[in-house]
């Protein structure tokens, strides 16, 4: 692997040089409008020499979801995906925490500008080096958005469709500018939604509450292995219900969760103090748990990890 980008990726079905993967200027623009994709992490375990991707199956089956509802035709099954996805991670030599990013777009926007439903599609996969940050101690300032998330009335929050992106980016943004870390979103009827990326959770008297997933979020994979370890390994009671943005201010702990957040505590919300200011016991707990559920280190969940054989294929070349 170079420095800058891994030696290959794949398109529409073939492994090419990172450089040969080109597409006409022309295409810029509307093909992603429709777009739609997946972020996905693979993680590496030292002591096993081994990467292992996290929840690939449900990734790979929300990026189904999400061609649905945008219209464009997946011509490969999940498992052509997932073979897709381990060979291109065996053959760059993937011994690292990795982001792994499958993007379908509408091909050939230069003469098919307003999407067809019948519109052919192209689909990507590229990789990159993305080390976790967990246990090391970041921690957030939030403030609550001034702009509303998407709602089911106007976009579909629940699928990975590029456009929805701007609203998320906007929210950031402002938050940035503002000396901010990031935001909260709240939904069009002023319960609590998300954070640019990630969901959110929070812990007041020792229980987790998080926006259910009619409060406009997206169907995420983290916030559904993370009820389920609080659940089953710590005993937690998890609810899944409105949240009011009071809450937010008076909350113990608050974290955000995401596959790229992975758990991002949130120690003040509007300059409003979250608990003692200090990363919260249940936030620590659960990211012992939800690391060691990424890596395999403890033996938890072990369907949740397809393991790419790194090792055995930089071997035998
Ligand atoms: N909400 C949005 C808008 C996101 O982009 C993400 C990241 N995919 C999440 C929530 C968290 O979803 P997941 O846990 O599946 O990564």
């Amino acid at each position: 692997m170079s420095a800058q980008h891994p030696k290959y990726l794949w398109l529409n079905g073939e492994r090419l040089n990172w450089n040969d993967a080109t597409v006409h200027i022309t295409e810029l623009g509307w093909s992603t409008v429709g777009a739609v994709f997946e972020g996905i992490r693979a993680y590496w375990n030292e002591d096993q020499q081994e990467l292992f991707v996290y929840r690939l199956q449900e990734h790979l089956e929300r990026l189904e979801r999400s061609m649905k509802l945008v219209r464009l035709p997946l011509a490969y099954s999940v498992s052509d995906l997932t073979s897709a996805i381990i060979d291109l991670l065996r053959e760059n030599g993937s011994a690292e925490d990795t982001y792994i990013y499958p993007m379908a777009y509408t091909a050939d926007s230069y003469n098919h500008r307003f999407d067809k439903p019948d519109q052919a599609a192209g689909l990507v996969i590229h990789t990159k080096p993305m080390a976790s940050h967990l246990g090391k101690g970041l921690a957030y300032n939030a403030r609550v958005s001034s702009w509303r998330r998407i709602s089911e009335d106007v976009m579909p929050p629940r699928v990975k469709n590029l456009s929805n992106y701007r609203n998320g980016q906007l929210a950031r943004l402002e938050a940035l500018q503002d000396g901010y870390d990031t935001a909260f979103l709240l939904n069009n009827v002023g319960k609590v939604a998300e954070a640019p990326g990630a969901c959110v959770m929070h812990v007041r008297d020792g229980k987790i509450v998080t926006p259910d997933l009619q409060s406009s979020v997206l169907e995420s994979i983290t916030r559904e292995a993370l009820i389920t370890i609080a659940r089953e390994q710590l005993g937690l009671t998890v609810d899944e219900r409105p949240v009011d943005r009071t809450e937010l201010y008076v909350a113990d702990e608050i974290f955000l969760c995401g596959t790229a957040a992975e758990i991002t505590p949130v120690v003040s919300v509007d300059r409003y103090q979250v608990g003692n200011g200090e990363i919260g016991p249940i936030t620590k707990a659960i990211e012992i748990a939800y690391e060691a559920s990424l890596r395999g280190t403890d033996g938890s969940y072990t369907d949740w990890r397809t393991p790419v054989g790194v090792r055995s294929a930089v071997a035998a070349q």
